[in-house]
């Protein structure tokens, strides 16, 4: 049975992974969702290309007007939102607590899409994620709704200041409020105390990968750190594995 759930738990994870891809082009030019389309010659995608991964296993990945390839992206986050709620499946099982920490998951898949590519953190995604992580805080049981809240003001203040300086030191666009707004989102996932650890993974992640990209000269020491990408991953890394971290950390 563990097989079966598993299988139809990760197929599920495709077409979810192509809503994902869906909006994360459709809510950054602020348009409602629309059918899939090609971006080149605006044509509608024939059914077969609707699901980006399937069509590229089957030779289908060029846009029958124009020849136009789809574009990798779109394979790549149906197959990681795949694997990601596989992977949520063999450790939480069908479960309630699964449910929310999938749909987080997927959340923060598109937030990942948007601010990677545009780097926007659009507000129709994060203020509703914030309504759910707060309803979530009832229901899946690894915190408590005060725990959820207490995280989510701590990570919001943190990144306001964090911004704050930010713009005061570098200019404008270090961090804005999209960074903000996904911080609350993570702190009300992660709860209190495990957004400090977010934070802190997420600060020892950016930073480590700027002084990276410093010393290999990939980036000028006046180019602003996109965070939201560490927040991402940092937040992600905390919701799953913050208390074995922890535990791991104070040798425990
Ligand atoms: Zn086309």
């Amino acid at each position: 049975m563990e097989q079966v759930g598993l299988a139809l738990v990760t197929l599920l994870g495709i077409p979810i992974g192509a809503i994902l891809n869906r909006l994360g082009t459709d809510l950054p030019a602020r348009r409602p969702p629309r059918r899939p389309f090609c971006p080149y010659c605006g044509r509608p995608r024939p059914w077969y290309q609707w699901i980006a991964l399937p069509a590229y296993l089957t030779g289908h990945a060029h846009c029958p007007h124009c020849g136009a390839a789809i574009r990798a992206r779109y394979p790549l986050v149906e197959l990681a939102t795949a694997f990601l709620f596989g992977f949520l499946y063999l450790r939480y099982g069908l479960t309630v607590r699964f449910g929310f920490f999938a749909a987080y998951t997927a959340i923060l898949v598109l937030i990942g899409i948007t601010d990677f590519e545009r780097r926007l953190i659009l507000n129709v995604v994060t203020v509703p994620a914030m309504a759910l992580a707060i309803v979530g805080s009832f229901f899946t049981g690894h915190i408590t709704w005060k725990g959820a809240l207490i995280g989510g003001l701590v990570g919001y203040l943190t990144f306001l200041v964090l911004a704050l300086v930010g713009n005061a030191l570098v200019g404008p666009g270090a961090l804005g409020g999209g960074d903000v707004k996904l911080a609350a989102f993570v702190g009300l996932i992660t709860g209190f105390p495990l957004i400090i650890e977010a934070i802190v993974l997420t600060t020892l992640a950016g930073g480590a990968t700027s002084l990276f990209l410093l010393l290999t000269r990939l980036r000028r020491p006046k180019d602003p750190i996109p965070y939201g990408p560490f927040l991402i991953i940092g937040g992600w890394v905390t919701l799953i594995w913050g208390m074995e971290i922890a535990r791991w950390f104070f040798g425990l």
